[in-house]
């Protein structure tokens, strides 16, 4: 057996996520990616189950793992038990931990993701805290945006929420210990290790790309070109 498909065999979603695929497709069917993307779950299955090693390292370099949006509907559908969104999150695991990510525009976008999101969970305890989803960072938000995150206090005084206070309720301040205990969560689940592999091969790669990238924060053109950049080439016809 390959290098690629035995890294795939220890993951237990891998496991878990494909019994024997009969290559229906009505993952595919049911799947709402598989309508806007260039994305298809039962093609990624059955190229998993060539366990050609040329064509599973390909899969990983694409930008087609990176489409799936972990809904889970795949799941509920399949004849045959599989669950093509876990093969998935195997397949990205894997890539992130080989740097094969870097080779793809939604697989560059993990860095954006890891300095924001995935950041945010270490630092505040919440994935998307309102006062660090700035209105710089996203103009999507539209202009009342800039008047929440201006006035956050009021807002959410007047919302009931305990910004940012020890206590009970909607944005409250997370215990320092609670943080110290999702430190340590991330260091015996690999999730430090996972962090510290973006952060080495998207460096690599930003030096490739002949472009800035700094050790921390989101003000450097690395980061603003993953964050921003969009091919346009990812939908359907
Ligand atoms: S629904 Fe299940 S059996 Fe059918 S193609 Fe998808 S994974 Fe394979
Ligand atoms: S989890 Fe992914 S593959 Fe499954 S239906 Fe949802 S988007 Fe499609």
């Amino acid at each position: 057996m390959g290098k690629l498909y035995d890294l795939l065999l220890q993951d237990v979603r891998f496991k878990e996520g494909l019994n024997a695929c009969m290559n229906c497709g009505v993952c595919t069917a049911i799947c709402p990616a598989a309508e806007f993307y260039k994305y298809d779950p039962r093609e990624i299955i059955d190229t998993v189950q060539t366990k050609d090693e040329a064509k599973i390292e390909a899969l990983m370099r694409s930008e087609t793992i990176w489409y799936c949006g972990q809904c889970m509907s795949c799941k509920t559908r399949c004849p045959r038990g599989n669950t093509p969104a876990m093969v998935v999150m195997a397949l990205r695991s894997v890539s992130q931990k080989l740097g094969y990510f870097t080779d793809s525009e939604k697989g560059r976008q993990q860095f954006a993701i890891k300095r924001t999101v995935g950041e945010n969970i270490l630092k505040y305890g919440y994935c998307v805290p309102t006062y660090a989803v700035t209105p710089e960072m996203h103009p999507e938000q539209g202009p009342i945006w800039s008047y929440i995150n201006e006035n956050i206090e009021e807002v959410m005084e007047r919302l009931g929420a305990n910004l940012r206070k020890p206590g009970p309720g909607s944005m409250r301040e997370i215990h320092q210990s609670n943080l110290d205990e999702l430190d340590r969560i991330f260091e015996v689940s690999g999730g430090h290790n996972l962090y510290n592999d973006i952060e080495r091969f998207s460096e690599k790669k930003a030096d490739e790309m002949g472009m800035e990238f700094k050790k921390e924060g989101t003000d450097n053109e690395y980061f603003r070109h993953v964050y921003t950049f969009n091919s346009g080439n990812h939908s359907r016809e």
